[in-house]
């Protein structure tokens, strides 16, 4: 029978799969493209319909359909195979909802609770009115599942527990707190805003107070409880990873070439009701590299659309030094008589259309010097030096050797300081060790550990390896292949030879075996994968023995093909040579070897 994977693969054409993404051109038997995972004019990305394979021989990237909409929609394997199998109307193997994974059950969660809150706010025409007042069209607050959290004490937690969910789940959502062996709900008197994933989950929430005609609260209160709450970190939801109104406008970002970005759910949906689409909202915390990262995947121009005035500025200025680092053009909107976004939206004196004025926005680091211009006297020595030292680390952040020239240069002229000067602060400035870049820097984009990099036979290593990890009593039958691992494997292999369970290699126990990084680096890794593997396997009822077996043939061949590439070499060095006696100890090599491969 075949795989769910298989039947997915058969009724999909890889060439329509890709070419929602990219722009295919017939090529031969094949299409290509430019590649969407690197920066390149001519193009190296090819898409083979016949073999269903894609490969960019510029970067190196590659796979099946599985692995490119992982790659491109920054999504797992699983959430592709969902996506995929719908697309195709494949009925994935049916999940025992007892064995559902943690995850998906506060995925279910968050699912019911954004259908109770938005019941909710239907029933409560107080909350929409002052939605609509605010300028939001009913359409909208349908469009986005707005809700409300109802000022009682356990609505929500009651409504969860009614609904057959356990109390130890409703917690670990976020949704409820626990306390003395009770539970209430986190979010009381707010309006709701559900925030999804890349694939459109409901993953967690952003609430904003509300009071309505209950006694105002004082300004005091208020800050204590918090205007906007959002839902803790859990399972599921990290509000340094999402981005508010991606998984609607992430095609348009693409499309339009530049991505408006704000701060709050209500900004971005006055900007999205105005027919601004390619537009993303942070809620409430400055950009991470994370966050680029995904963003760099649809286009690099950044426009930034929220408050520039003194205290914004401070809370903007760290996402903006962190975009320049990673390259992106980085512009800032400036709008007529220093209005907010959602304000200038909704008022009746816009004088330009918005689309104008992002397309107008200006370059951020015009904007800073303009801002510097009036930091301070200019004709005296003080003055001069609070404007350079205002406006020298923005130039810092500049990663272009031009760029930086060019503002060097148009800040001598300014302030009438060489700029040769300005250079020696500059570089004085370098060399100060910058923190927070360094701990940028190893703040990665979260990858499985299925690298489309990665030679095939370290790629089958990884997977036997994980087997081995899951159940160690395979041990007999892996370690005959031993020979046959990749260099890089035999330290892990050598680990593994002393372990009895998989609980021996939990990170407190890896802790007391003084192991270097790299290796308890590639431990965890391999030891999640192991829980993916179960995972697949349980899913696919694919029996783990089998598929160990045939992963050691596997081996065993690619490695002896490797072996004999080499003799091939060797051979052929030794003919050129004339050493006559090695020929024939090769070539009795490789027969051998040869062998080996028919076994
Ligand atoms: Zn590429």
């Amino acid at each position: 029978m075949l795989s769910s994977s298989e039947e997915i693969k058969n009724k999909l054409d890889i060439k329509d799969v890709i070419g929602q993404y990219v722009k295919l051109q017939k090529s031969g038997a094949n299409y290509r493209a430019l590649c969407p995972f690197h920066k390149e004019k001519t193009p190296s990305f090819f898409v083979s319909p016949s073999r269903q394979i894609w490969h960019c021989f510029g970067c190196g990237e590659g796979g099946d359909i599985f692995s490119f909409l992982m790659k491109i929609e920054n999504i797992e394997f699983k959430e592709a195979l969902k996506i995929l199998a719908q697309k195709a109307g494949v009925k994935l193997a049916y999940e025992n909802p007892q064995i559902r994974s943690e995850k998906q059950r506060l995925v279910d969660i968050n699912k019911e609770t954004s259908e109770f809150f938005e019941e909710n706010l239907w029933k409560n025409k107080e909350v929409v009115d002052y939605l609509i007042k605010r300028g939001l069209k009913e359409e909208t607050i349908k469009e986005f599942h707005l809700g409300w959290a109802s000022d009682e004490w356990r609505s929500l937690s009651g409504f969860l527990i009614k609904k057959g969910f356990n109390a130890k789940d409703i917690v670990a959502s976020g949704l409820s707190i626990s306390k003395n062996a009770d539970i209430y709900d986190r979010f009381r008197s707010r309006i709701m805003f559900p925030i999804e994933d890349y694939s459109q989950n409901i993953v967690g929430f952003t609430g904003r107070i509300f009071q309505g005609k209950a006694p105002l609260k004082t300004i005091m209160d208020i800050e204590k409880i918090g205007k906007y709450i959002n839902s803790p970190q859990t399972l599921i939801f990290d509000k340094s990873k999402i981005l508010y109104g991606l998984s609607k406008s992430k095609n348009y970002l693409r499309s339009e070439g530049n991505t408006l970005l704000v701060e709050g759910q209500t900004d971005f949906l006055s900007a999205w009701q105005s027919g601004i689409k390619n537009i993303v909202a942070t809620s409430g915390t400055a950009l991470t590299s994370y966050q680029l990262k995904i963003l760099k995947r649809y286009n690099d121009t950044l426009v930034l659309g929220f408050d520039m005035d003194e205290a914004g500025e401070k809370a903007a200025e760290r996402s903006i030094d962190l975009a320049l680092s990673k390259e992106f053009n980085v512009k800032i909107l400036r709008l007529p008589g220093e209005k907010d976004l959602a304000d200038y939206l909704v008022s009746k004196e816009k004088k330009e259309s918005i689309k104008d004025l992002i397309s107008n926005a200006e370059a951020i680091m015009d904007f800073y010097f303009a801002r510097a211009q009036n930091i301070g006297d200019k004709t005296n020595i003080d003055g001069k030096k609070a404007i350079a030292s205002y406006f020298l680390p923005k130039v810092k952040k500049l990663i272009n050797v031009l760029d930086k020239s060019f503002w060097i240069n148009k800040l001598s002229r300014f302030i009438n300081i060489s700029e040769q000067s300005l250079e020696d602060e500059l570089n004085r400035l370098l060399e100060e060790v910058d923190r927070e870049n360094a701990v940028d820097e190893n703040e990665s984009l979260y990858q499985f550990p299925t690298s489309q990099l990665q030679s095939r036979i370290d790629g089958i290593a990884e997977r036997i390896i994980s087997f081995l990890i899951k159940t160690p009593s395979l041990k007999k039958e892996v370690f005959e292949y031993e020979e046959y691992f990749p260099e890089n494997f035999q330290k892990i292999l050598e680990v593994i030879k002393n372990i009895s369970s998989k609980k021996d290699l939990n990170i407190e126990n890896l802790k007391k075996v003084n192991l270097p990084e790299s290796l308890i680096n590639q431990i965890n890794q391999l030891a999640l994968r192991a829980d993916y593997e179960t995972e697949l396997l349980e899913k696919f009822q694919v029996s783990l023995d089998d598929e160990l077996k045939k992963e050691l043939r596997e081996l065993k061949r690619e490695c002896t093909k490797k072996r004999l590439e080499k003799i091939e070499r060797e051979i052929q060095l030794a003919e050129k040579n004339g050493e006559k006696k090695m020929l024939k100890d090769l070539i009795a090599e490789f027969n051998k070897l040869s062998k080996k491969l028919l076994d």
